[in-house]
């Protein structure tokens, strides 16, 4: 579940420091450190997944919360008016971190 190697998953256990924006059993959200618009945060499973690639049937409804969760802190965060979502995956769609994440950005407004 745990891997060591990870910078998420140390994000997850408090070894890496993170700016929160939310946390609860199954899911941690933080502010990305290289954001790309005025808002950019990241949401994660705890639980950790290399990539949506790698997400099996077990884990849909984790992932249905990852996906459900995304408005409401984009509302939380001030994107009233709308927001985007990326997750990429795998080298070729430019994955960095192989632990699965949604990004969130936009524009408060
Ligand atoms: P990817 O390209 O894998 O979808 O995106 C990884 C994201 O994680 C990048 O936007 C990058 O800025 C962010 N990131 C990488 N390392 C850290 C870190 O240690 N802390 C935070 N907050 N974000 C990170
Ligand atoms: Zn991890």
């Amino acid at each position: 579940m745990h891997d060591p190697h990870c910078i998420f998953c140390k994000i997850i256990a408090g070894q890496i420091p993170s700016n929160k924006v939310y946390e609860d059993d199954e899911l941690y959200a933080f502010h990305d450190i290289n954001p790309i618009a005025p808002v950019h945060f990241l949401i994660i499973p705890k639980q950790h997944i290399d990539s949506l690639a790698h997400a099996t049937a077990d884990d849909e409804a984790l992932l249905g919360k990852l996906l459900g969760l995304a408005p409401r802190l984009a509302a939380e965060q001030g994107l009233k008016n709308g927001f985007k979502t990326a997750i990429n995956t795998g080298r070729g769609g430019g994955q960095e971190v192989f632990h699965l994440h949604i990004h969130v950005f936009g524009h408060p407004g």
